[in-house]
């Protein structure tokens, strides 16, 4: 990987080992998402429209390692969890579900990397998560809670950002 690809390279353009360190590791995208719109007030979704808005939720993928912000089935995460989002770059349009802070859609929308991604820590998470950019310590796991009272576990922290 050449030094700051990410200043010189679209997302893109980058091959696939660049394209994956891109990743904070922040596991914001593992959260459950409702959207608000005019007919059914709030859902789970995986198609927004105009005028809907996203909202976060504290509750994480019961495939999450909340400690380390990991999935604990990388592998086969799409197989066992079918809304799981994988973002690829034929699917950057649907960038807008990822939260402001998410390192590729800072990218997308021109804003750079922020000082406590990895890249710019010797690949260390630890300045991001005193940062309080990634889940750890502020998730509650789908398999422990009832899932028709989400409504308790919308959050705004997700959509904190900060460089
Ligand atoms: S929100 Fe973006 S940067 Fe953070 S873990 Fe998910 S894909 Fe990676
Ligand atoms: S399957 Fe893994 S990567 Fe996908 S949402 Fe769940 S924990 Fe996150």
């Amino acid at each position: 990987m050449t030094e700051r690809f990410w200043e010189t390279k679209s997302l893109s353009e980058m091959n696939q080992q660049e394209w994956e360190a891109i990743c904070d590791g922040c596991a914001k995208c593992c959260l459950h998402k409702f959207i608000d719109d005019e007919v059914d007030e709030r859902h789970p979704t995986e198609v927004i429209h105009e005028g809907e808005q996203v909202h976060y939720s504290s509750i994480a993928c019961y495939l999450l390692d909340d400690k380390r912000c990991q999935c604990t089935q990388y592998d086969k995460r799409t197989e066992l969890v079918p809304d799981c989002v994988k973002l690829t770059k034929d699917n950057l349009k649907d960038i807008f579900f990822m939260p402001p802070s998410c390192s590729y859609r800072r990218l997308y929308e021109g804003r750079g990397l922020p000082s406590w991604h990895p890249l710019l820590n010797d690949g260390k998470k630890s300045a991001m998560h005193k940062a309080g950019m990634s889940v750890r310590g502020k998730t509650v796991s789908e398999s422990t809670i009832d899932m028709d009272d989400f409504e308790d576990y919308i959050v705004v922290w997700p959509l904190g950002d900060e460089d």
